[in-house]
């Protein structure tokens, strides 16, 4: 029980990656606080971990805005005593030739990815530092924090610009025993690939089948979807981490398809 008696925060956590984390956290011991723009689906999802035997919130947060943001953190923090863990998670895609990609959709994409990891690291951090006890904040990058594709500018641009924050967190939460990482997956069968699969079909003139064969999966080892099991064994286990010997580093969960 690695996260025994932690308070962990995870956006985004209604749906998809974030809500295994949370599940994978809460089996280690965590308490948990399901933090999303779908507070029914977020509410759910706390049932669910609450059944695990340990306690579990929804709130409702729209990472892009700092007072919902702050009332978020501040709400978990009065009901579960702390934030020893932030997993920055939520996310959307869109995706467009860059000569066609509409500035409003340009500018949502980096308020969800890189305003809402800067608001919930700022709100939670100081709680971490307030403890004495430090923490863990994890960012969920993406093999496009390290690679590029065609149609994902605003993607490639913000998940590469969380690897500068999280290194900027390690160096600064150092002396507080925060640490800071990014958790990279190859692509997984969540809504926001499923949606994203005829959308490329479309966009690149061919069948879904080969947007799943050729587009996705053909650089992979095993021709395989990473699995949201896959990225929360590995959240998970950074979570729980008891020393700052990774911190500021990426971890490519993503069967082979990107090694750096
Ligand atoms: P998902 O669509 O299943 O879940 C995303 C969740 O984020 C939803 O519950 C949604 O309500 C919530 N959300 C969206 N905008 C929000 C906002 N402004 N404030 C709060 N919550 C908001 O998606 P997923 O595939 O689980 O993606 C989760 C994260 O993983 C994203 O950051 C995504 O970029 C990243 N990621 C996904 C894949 C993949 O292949 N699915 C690969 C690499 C990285």
């Amino acid at each position: 029980m690695t996260l025994k008696d932690k308070v962990a925060l995870v956006t985004g956590a209604a749906s998809g990656i974030g809500k295994e984390c949370a599940i994978e956290m809460a089996k280690a011991g965590a308490n948990i606080v399901i933090a999303d723009l779908n507070l029914e689906g977020a509410q759910a999802v706390a049932k669910e971990i609450e059944a695990l035997g340990v306690k579990a919130m929804g709130v409702s947060m729209d990472v892009t805005s700092e007072e919902q943001v702050n009332a978020g953190i501040e709400a978990a923090v009065k009901a579960l005593g702390s934030i020893d863990v932030l997993v920055s998670n939520a996310g959307i895609q869109i995706i467009h030739p860059v000569e066609d990609f509409p500035f409003a959709d340009w500018k949502k994409m980096l308020a969800i990815h890189l305003d809402g990891a800067f608001l919930t690291t700022k709100a939670a951090i100081k709680h971490m530092y307030s403890s004495g006890r430090g923490g863990s904040i994890i960012y969920m990058g993406s093999v496009h924090s390290h690679e590029a594709s065609k149609l994902k500018s605003a993607y490639v641009t913000a998940k590469h610009g969380l690897l500068g924050l999280a290194r900027v967190v390690a160096k600064e939460g150092g002396e507080k025993n925060v640490r800071a990482y990014v958790v990279c997956p190859g692509f997984v069968r969540t809504p926001l690939v499923d949606k994203q699969i005829p959308e490329q079909a479309k966009s690149l003139g061919i069948t879904e089948d080969q947007v799943i064969k050729n587009v996705m999966l053909s650089q992979t080892v095993d021709g395989t979807f990473t699995t949201t099991q896959d990225v929360a064994s590995v959240v998970s286990y950074l979570a729980g981490f008891p020393t700052a010997a990774l911190t500021g580093q990426s971890f490519v969960v993503s069967h082979g398809w990107y090694m750096q």
